[in-house]
């Protein structure tokens, strides 16, 4: 299970109307027990897409529009300043422009090398630039497939 303080969910979903109709990515900082994590504050970062992962042929390369890129430089940073607190990486997060909170193939093939089996993927679904549904899901059965999460919006 997840839980989002309301503080922490408004800044998700502040962060994805902005950078609307492109898809906006950052970590998650928190106290993590075994399966429970409690995220603390969140940590946008840029999403540095630039065709890292091409599924099909006619895919636009350069288009970040359903798409986003987590850079292990930025995973770094936010590792650091979730150290410094006192905190670790306990998910990530990204926006869906004008689709649902639904993992996508891409996001299964892109989540491979992020994080280990409890941690957290949380997407925020942004519909003609409104913030609507936020889910959290899990990545299962050695990275073949995603499952929801329980998520807790308030204070814990
Ligand atoms: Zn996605």
């Amino acid at each position: 299970m997840l839980s989002i303080p309301p503080d922490v969910a408004a800044a998700i979903a502040a962060h994805a109307v902005a950078t609307y109709p492109d898809e906006c990515v950052g970590l998650l900082l928190g106290q993590l027990d075994g399966e429970q994590k409690v995220v603390q504050v969140s940590f946008p970062v840029e999403n540095r897409w630039s065709g890292q992962v091409t599924l099909a042929e006619h895919d636009d390369p350069s288009s970040r529009r359903d798409r986003f890129y987590l850079d292990p430089r930025d995973y770094l940073k936010a590792d650091r300043a979730a150290r410094a607190a006192g905190l670790e990486i306990v998910g990530c997060y990204h926006s869906h422009p004008d689709y649902p909170a639904l993992p996508s193939e891409r996001d299964r093939v892109g989540a491979q090398a992020i994080g280990g089996s409890s941690f957290a993927f949380v997407i925020q679904s942004v519909q003609q630039g409104i913030a609507t549904e936020l889910a959290s899901w899990l990545l299962v059965d050695a990275g073949a497939r995603f499952i929801q999460e329980q998520l807790h919006l308030g204070e814990v």
